[in-house]
């Protein structure tokens, strides 16, 4: 399954919730894009460039580290990938790998908030973590890149009838129930016994 959310639905916070009531390894496109620059390696320090700007890292540098990381022994039976696609062209290449896969996505679950509440979160949490992303203009870009890139993306699933929608404001025990119940009702089939 896929979560897409805006920059402060609390998306990664969920994805590794679900992730553990679905026994499916989470993987973060975010995480791995920062443990890489935290590390010093070429890659973190091409995709730092784009980062620190609140700026996608280019399609063909994403798709590669996604492709190698699905070759990894933990995402045979399952997976939920967070925060990637982000793109049409990503969507494209996600396709491509999951045939040659012989897999499918079963749900993409797409949080919801509104823009002056993901503001006011992604300020908090600069104050908290000290986020290099997360400055008033780089937040407000990321923002724009969400509805200008990634809304094309959740439309493309929704046209495949695979979406469910969660509103993302609320209390983490909260969204996550509400997230449980979506997708026992897209699946069909109880969510830890939902
Ligand atoms: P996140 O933690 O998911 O908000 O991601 C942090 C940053 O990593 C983003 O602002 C992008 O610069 C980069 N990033 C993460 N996922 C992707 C993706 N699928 N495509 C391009 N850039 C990404």
């Amino acid at each position: 399954m896929l979560i897409i959310g805006p920059p402060g639905s609390g998306k990664g916070t969920q994805a590794e919730r679900i992730s553990e009531r679905l026994g499916v390894a989470a993987i973060s496109t975010g995480d791995i894009f920062r443990a890489h620059v935290k590390g010093g390696t070429p890659l973190g320090v091409e995709a730092m460039k784009y980062m620190d700007n609140g700026d996608f890292v280019p399609d063909t540098v994403t798709n590669e580290m996604v492709r190698n990381r699905l070759c990894q022994d933990d995402v045979g039976s399952g997976f939920l990938l967070d925060g990637y696609p982000r793109t049409s062209a990503q969507v494209d290449y996600l396709d491509g790998l999951l045939a040659a896969r012989e897999q499918e996505l079963g749900v993409v679950l797409q949080l919801t908030a509104d823009d002056e509440e993901l503001v006011r979160r992604l300020l908090f949490r600069a104050k908290e973590a000290g986020r290099s992303d997360d400055n008033e203009t780089v937040i407000r870009h990321r923002l724009d890149l969400y509805h200008q890139q990634t809304e094309a993306v959740v439309a493309r699933y929704a046209g495949r009838g695979i979406l469910a929608q969660v509103d993302g404001i609320g209390g983490i025990d909260e969204v996550t129930d509400r997230i449980l119940g979506a997708l026992a009702k897209m699946l069909g089939v109880p969510v830890n016994g939902r």
